[in-house]
């Protein structure tokens, strides 16, 4: 049996009614902001729970924009997730910033604890990521920013739907990020990003910095960006946004049946799964026993598992910059040498599932 990692092909594999909607749209021209991209932000906003949604190019440009938008910028610091994609320090690297770890535990988020060492006189934000569809631990994390007086900006580009008591990743700051992007739980045919937000001032200047900074045809107010959601991947959008739902109830059915199933194999441990916490599962992680043998018996069998990421951020040739030494984020290296991925979108199938589960039982019952 093989078990693909990328379900895109199942997924817009019989789309009449998005044809429809797209060839309706093209005759109009409406190509750039236009009516069809204000309809989805205000879906988008009420999937989320916020007072305002913004369109824009892609989920770096979401972060991006919202540190700009938050008074960010160059030699300034952020404070962010040791493991996390590159595109979060990439955001704030591109402001002029500089990002500055702090350990992850093992919900593979910010270990919050190690915040509060890490700010100094030159920290300007602080950037949660809710790594794998987990939520950083808001509540705390939002006391410690609270108490310092630093504006909170999420990346829950991973974490769509993903609540604390709840309360969704991505309205817990001052703004949150999402990504667009094809391989996200959300997804468009090609980048994309939304920035959400409760605050006016910042839905204002986030407005102006993806368009330029243009107040009118002819009136530049700031100076800002080309970073629009493209009003094609909107009409997309929408036509998707109202299964988010049922997307995520089935990523979580699918983690859950792996959870119990996997969790009586020994050379398997599961991650921590908070009772208060929906973890959305954008990724499915476990820890595991001779990962690297694992990985690669899995592989062989034809299942496309995968590793996030096997060498963190701050092991980076391209960060190398940053000042880090090997041993700085222990957890992060631990997590990096023993965490596997296995496919968990609403296109698996039960037998799929059953096939992963049966290839990891007999890899540990000696192959
Ligand atoms: C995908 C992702 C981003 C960036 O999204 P793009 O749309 O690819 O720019 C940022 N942070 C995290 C954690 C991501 O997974």
């Amino acid at each position: 049996m093989r078990v693909r990692y990328s379900y895109l092909q199942q997924q817009f594999a019989d789309i009449d009614d998005l044809w429809d909607k797209l060839r309706r749209f093209v005759k109009t021209g409406d190509f750039t902001i236009g009516k069809p991209l204000a309809e989805f932000e205000k879906r988008f906003a009420e999937l989320i729970g916020t007072k305002h949604a913004i369109g824009v190019g892609s989920g770096t440009d979401s972060l991006k924009l919202s540190l700009k938008a938050a008074g960010v910028g160059h030699g300034d610091e952020v404070i962010t997730a040791a493991n996390t994609f590159i595109a979060t320090a990439g955001a704030i690297n591109e402001i002029g910033a500089r990002p500055v770890f702090v350990d992850c535990d093992d919900t593979f988020c910010m270990d919050v604890d190690r915040l509060e060492d890490t700010i100094t006189e030159n920290t300007k934000a602080i950037m949660p990521v809710h790594f794998t569809g987990y939520l950083t631990d808001m509540p705390r994390l939002m006391a410690i920013a609270g108490k310092h007086g630093l504006p909170v900006i999420e990346d829950a580009c991973q974490a769509i739907l993903g609540a604390i008591d709840g309360k969704n990743g991505g309205t817990w700051g001052l703004a949150g990020g999402f990504s667009l992007h094809p391989l996200k739980n959300l997804n468009v045919w090609g980048d994309g990003g939304v920035i959400v937000t409760n605050d006016e001032s910042m839905d204002g200047k986030l407005r102006l910095l993806r368009n330029h900074g243009l107040s009118s045809r002819d009136e530049i107010v700031v100076m800002g960006y080309n970073a629009r959601l493209d009003t094609l991947q909107a009409v997309v959008g929408t036509w998707l946004i109202g299964q988010t739902g049922k997307i995520t109830e089935k990523r979580i059915a699918n983690a859950a049946y792996y959870d119990d199933r996997l969790s009586p194999i020994s050379g398997i441990r599961i991650p921590p799964r908070p009772a208060n916490m929906r973890c959305v599962y954008h990724l499915y992680v476990v820890f595991a026993e001779d990962r690297d043998g694992l990985y690669g018996y899995c592989r062989s069998k034809g299942i496309e598992c995968k590793i996030h990421y096997p060498i963190p951020l701050y092991r980076q040739q391209g960060l190398r910059f940053l000042g880090y030494k090997p041993g700085d984020f222990p957890v992060t290296d631990r997590h990096a040498a023993s965490i596997i991925s296995f496919p968990t979108d609403q296109h698996l199938s039960r037998d799929e599932q059953d096939y992963v589960i049966e290839t990891v039982r007999a890899f540990y019952a000696g192959g």
